[in-house]
């Protein structure tokens, strides 16, 4: 089999003869190929077609001169032969771009094949200077624009070369002289040392060594970088240079500082976090136990924040905090921790007070309340002018066996104290106090099950006319309790209160009054005008859902709205009056009345009553208690009735306990009552046992 010709070659050449030898010269090579064509026209289209790898071609055509074919470069070599020796032709041709020429004669015919081997193999090495020289512009291109400082030194650590990221990272000109520079000199002092005792050994030791070094700039500028440091060895095995790439990691690190700082500070106020906290507490009862230097945890709760928050917005609320943390840095000692642990819980830690314990706890009296005072100065948002206060809770940090968390645990049950007894002050931390919120989460627990379980009745308590008709119920709730039989509201509604869970429990008491009012209305018990009275806490009339889960019930109970009363107390409205009457106003428009529950205890009744849509109120069974013998009472009362007419609101006298009471109330024109003289709370069933008569 034939050698697959390794070389096209177009050889153009009208003259027979000289094709024919020609022919003859390379039919001994068998890795060469030679198409003959006779004129310039074919040479065009066989060139285009085959793309030669060489050219041989004679001067003189029959259509035209074979120089033409120089013009443009054919893409390869091209051997131009003339019939006589002609210099200018010949030297035409090589400006022209020929790789060679030759005279014809036998000789030159014949050994045209090694002509053209010749021809053929400068030709390849020009091309592969040149792509050479591209390759080595390219990875230069490469070098100068990666953004790594990147360096070569010489054997004995002087730069040949630096990238311009490099130059510009050190503050070298372009021109400057770097020849006498040496790699180490790049360095802070400390790092030029490492490089030259440990870099490089452990780069012609192990051919690379990386470590975070600090590269000096001309200008003084510390630069931290991850460096690579890389020696090159050549085919022998020995080492011929050495490479260094270095990258800039000040922003890596700045970032990675701020993650850390995240992790241990409060961006909002720049104080400690929890985290923090946790750490210095630790600390802070070890040197306790170490120098017998008592000092005390101050554990503060701002009073009225949430409602700030609600009512100012958020971005008002953090303005709030930020002021409040300010407040507190200023006020303590080098020594003293300030932390914030969320919300608006704040952490002071006072260090060292004294080795004496009555001292210790009169300097954290004295501290506490001094930063309740600067916490109660008036504090300017947004043109509006806010008084906050704190609850503080101290627990003392003693000798004792309590860990930081324990503290904090201790902190948070005297500040929940200090909020109890009113707010606006402090409280110690004591055992007995730690037992009480231990009782009130086991009761937290027990009332979630409770609900559950479906341990929860309603009462209902008849509402009398003067003629002692029933006109109307309150459902009062009641426990009843597999052991403890039926325990009233007072026992447990202020943890369903703080705990939340008023707001499930609430909606189930509105469920079933309605349902239960209902049954009675279908059955014929009840006439179609009977009221039924529902309680409703502050937490639950200010949950956002409230009126919406209203609507709701509505929907799927069939009960007129109009016979339904809402009682909600001052506390329920205080904070913020205006919200509150909107959401009265959504409810009142769907017909329910609202009612003013224990009238005359709360803040300033009487200027409220004239803003507020209710329809009645409910005079408070204090003032009714002693009202055969208490003038105040009875002048109060009498008040409060004409007042009530004035304002066309229709009242309830609560806790009527005997004729007395009934009587005089009578006589100062109260139209309905409520109390254990007419009937005490009854179970559903006991409701329909008529005890006053109901009036239908
Ligand atoms: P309130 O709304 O003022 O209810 C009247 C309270 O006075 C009831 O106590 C009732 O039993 C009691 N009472 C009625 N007549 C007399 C009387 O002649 N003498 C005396 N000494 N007391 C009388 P109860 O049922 O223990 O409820 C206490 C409070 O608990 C209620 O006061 C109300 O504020 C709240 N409450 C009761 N049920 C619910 C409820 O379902 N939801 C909410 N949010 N609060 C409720
Ligand atoms: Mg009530
Ligand atoms: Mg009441």
């Amino acid at each position: 089999m034939r050698n697959q010709p390794e070389y096209n070659i177009l050889l153009v050449e009208d003259d027979p003869g000289h094709a024919a030898l020609i022919d003859r010269a390379f039919e001994t090579h068998a890795n060469c190929r030679l198409t003959i064509t006779a004129t310039l026209q074919q040479a065009r289209s066989l060139i285009a077609s085959t793309s030669p790898d060489l050219i041989i071609t004679d001067v003189k055509l029959p259509d035209g001169h074979g120089t033409e074919l120089l013009n443009p470069g054919p893409g390869c070599p091209t051997i131009v032969m003339t019939g006589y020796s002609d210099e200018k032709v010949a030297l035409n041709a090589m400006k022209s771009g020929a790789a060679d020429y030759i005279v014809k004669t036998q000789e030159t015919m014949s050994s045209l094949p090694r002509t053209a081997s010749r021809v053929m193999r400068e030709w390849r090495l020009v091309i592969d200077q040149k792509l050479a020289r591209e390759r080595q512009q390219r990875l230069t291109a490469i070098l100068e624009a990666t953004p790594d400082l990147i360096c070569i030194a010489n054997l004995d650590g002087f730069v040949t070369y630096i990238n311009q990221s490099g130059r510009k990272l050190l503050g070298i000109g372009k021109e400057e002289n770097i020849s006498r520079i040496r790699l180490a000199d790049f360095h802070s002092p400390a790092d030029g040392q490492k490089i030259l005792n440990e870099g490089i050994p452990r780069a012609i030791q192990e051919g690379m060594w990386t470590d975070e070094t600090t590269f000096l700039s001309l200008t003084g500028e510390k630069v931290l970088t991850s460096q690579v440091l890389i020696s090159h060895r050549n085919n022998c095995g020995e080492i011929e240079f050495f490479s260094t790439i270095a990258r800039d990691i000040r922003h890596l690190r700045a970032a990675e500082e701020r993650v850390e700082y995240l992790a241990y500070y409060d961006t909002l106020t720049g104080l400690p976090n929890r985290n923090e906290l946790t750490k210095r507490l630790d600390m802070e009862v070890a040197r306790v136990r170490r120098n017998q230097n008592f000092g005390a945890l101050l554990f503060i709760d701002l009073d009225n924040f949430k409602y700030i928050n609600d009512s100012m917005g958020h971005p008002a609320g953090d303005l709030v905090l930020q002021e409040m943390a300010q407040r507190l840095q200023a006020h303590l000692r080098g020594d003293d921790t300030v932390a914030r642990l969320g919300g608006d819980e704040f952490i002071v830690i006072l260090s060292g007070l004294s080795p004496d314990a009555r001292e210790a706890v009169s300097h954290a009296r004295d501290i506490a309340n001094k930063i309740r005072d600067t916490i109660a100065m008036e504090c300017r948002i947004h043109d509006s002018e806010l008084h906050v206060t704190a609850s503080i809770g101290i627990s003392m940090i003693t000798s004792e066996d309590y860990s930081g968390h324990d503290l904090l645990r201790f902190g948070d049950t005297a500040m929940y104290q200090a909020k109890r007894e009113g707010r606006n002050r402090l409280e110690f931390f004591s055992e007995s106090m730690s037992s009480d919120v231990t009782r009130q989460l086991e009761l937290e627990n027990q009332l979630r099950r409770a609900l559950k379980k479906n341990q929860f009745r309603l009462y209902y308590q008849p509402v009398v006319n003067r003629a002692m008709e029933v006109i109307g119920a309150e459902a009062l709730i009641r426990w009843e309790h597999p052991e403890l039989g039926v325990v009233a509201p007072a026992e447990f509604l202020e943890v369903l209160e703080t705990s939340g869970q008023i707001v499930e429990v609430g909606s189930w008491v509105i469920e079933t009054a309605l349902k239960q009012m209902t049954l009675w209305v279908e059955q014929g018990l009840l006439g179609s005008d009977f009221l039924i009275c529902i309680n409703i806490s502050p937490r639950q009339f200010r949950d956002k859902q409230f009126a919406k889960n209203i609507q709701s019930q509505l929907e799927r109970i069939n009960v007129p709205t109009r016979n339904i009363i809402m009682e909600v107390t001052e506390h329920n409205i205080i904070h913020n009056i205006d919200d509150a009457i909107q959401r009265m106003q959504e409810l009142i428009n769907r017909g329910i009345s609202f009612s003013l529950d224990d009238f005359g205890t709360g803040y300033s009744s009487l200027a409220h009553l004239k803003n507020l849509p209710v329809s009645h109120i409910k005079i408070d069974r204090s003032f009714v208690e002693d009202i055969c013998n208490d003038t105040g009472d009875q002048a109060m009362v009498a008040s409060i009735l004409a007042l009530s007419k004035h304002l066309g609101l229709e009242v309830v006298a609560e806790g009527v306990e005997g004729p007395e009471q009934f009587e005089l109330l009578k006589k100062f024109n109260c139209e309905y009552y409520q109390g254990f003289y007419f009937s005490e709370p009854l179970s559903d069933r006991n409701m329909t046992v008529p005890r006053g008569r109901y009036r239908r």
